[in-house]
């Protein structure tokens, strides 16, 4: 059945903002770059639980570079607000990393606090180097300064669920990306109505950058 802007394959209340093949075609883009920067480097790859998981298993699947897969814990919200409460985190399920390049992983930048307390806390267990991935940047929400070595799509500043993100613990299964209704959409997409195709919409792919980059241990 057809995904668009006036609701999603029978699940009222949300709109598709990313379909599926949208974010595979990201994932793979992404997976080709992170291949040419850590080709041969002993690499572990650290999701954030729990809105990550999708987005780790889809794109650990899109990478030739052998590496590590691990988890860790982290919380700042609590139900559909947008406001960051205070955060938790949690490296207790978190792989040894000594000797590792680790890539963090998470599925949105909102504040930039929750990956920016988390890279800090990695490099403190002994990381060769430590690198960041987002899929999503939600645009005018950043606080904390912090820059992605890797991200997915730039979005406006709606609440979104799916592919991994939920709201109550609910959507995450959705295989494509939704804005929750009651949010400001249409003023987020600068008036631009119901369009909510990823071309003209919003919503941007980072540049690719084809040029491999140098690995280099932190200080
Ligand atoms: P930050 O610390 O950057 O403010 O928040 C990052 C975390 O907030 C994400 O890992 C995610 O759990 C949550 N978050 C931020 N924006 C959204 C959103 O629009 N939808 C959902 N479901 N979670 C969000
Ligand atoms: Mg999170």
């Amino acid at each position: 059945m057809a995904q668009g802007a006036a609701g999603c394959a029978g699940v009222p209340g949300v709109k598709v903002l990313l379909t599926e093949s949208d974010i595979h075609n990201r994932v793979q883009e992404l997976g080709r770059r992170i291949d040419a920067d850590y080709h041969g480097q002993p690499l572990t790859i650290v999701g954030v639980l729990t809105g990550s998981l999708v987005f780790l298993a889809d794109l650990t699947r899109q990478l030739s570079t052998a590496h590590r897969i691990g988890v860790l814990q982290a919380s700042s919200y609590r139900g559909a607000t947008t406001v960051a409460g205070s955060l938790e985190v949690s490296l207790d399920l978190a792989p040894d990393l000594q000797g590792r390049h680790v890539l963090l992983l998470d599925d949105i930048l909102d504040t930039g606090q929750t990956i920016a307390t988390l890279v800090e806390q990695v490099r403190c267990r002994g990381a060769l180097s430590v690198r960041t991935v987002v899929l999503l940047r939600k645009l005018g929400r950043q606080t904390v300064p912090f820059e992605p070595d890797y991200f997915g799509f730039e979005i406006p500043d709606v609440f979104v669920v799916g592919y991994g993100l939920d709201y109550n613990d609910e959507f995450r299964h959705l295989p494509y990306l939704a804005a929750l209704d009651g949010h400001e959409i249409a003023e987020a997409f600068g008036g631009q109505g119901s369009g909510f195709g990823v071309q003209g919409s919003g919503f941007r792919s980072q540049p690719l950058n084809p040029e491999p980059r140098t690995l280099t241990p932190d200080p």
